[in-house]
């Protein structure tokens, strides 16, 4: 079994908080949330970060990023407004090894990061 707790969750070999899924992309509540919406949007295929680009192709990189967008209208924030998150590397903060892109919404969001 893959030790990546993101390619369990895809498989449902481990428990979250499930907003929705297709055959390529799962998105789930962020276990530690730091806004009102916190969802995680991950590819189910493993993918270690964005600076893996070479691993997935164009066309599914941009479905989903409308996924995401799709993602955000259903949840109605798309008129208030969201932000995209996808923390690449350890100067960039990314924690787990499997791409994924956060989606926050629900309140001001604060400009520039910590
Ligand atoms: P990052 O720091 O960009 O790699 O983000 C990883 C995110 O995954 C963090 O916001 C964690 O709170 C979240 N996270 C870690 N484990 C789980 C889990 N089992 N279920 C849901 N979210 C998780
Ligand atoms: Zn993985």
């Amino acid at each position: 079994m893959s030790e990546c707790i993101f390619c369990r969750i895809a498989s449902h070999a481990l428990p979250a908080k499930i907003v929705e899924e297709d055959d390529e992309f799962m998105a789930f509540h962020d276990a530690h949330p730091v806004a009102p919406v916190h969802i995680l949007v991950i590819p189910k295929h493993h993918v270690d970060s964005l600076a893996q680009w070479s691993a997935i192709d164009p066309a599914r990189a941009g479905r989903m990023l409308i996924k995401v967008r799709d993602l955000a209208a259903n949840l109605g924030v798309a008129e208030s407004g969201y932000r995209l998150v996808v923390n690449t590397g350890h100067e960039g903060g990314q924690t787990v090894s499997h791409l994924h892109v956060h989606l926050l919404a629900g309140r001001l969001l604060l400009w520039p990061p910590g």
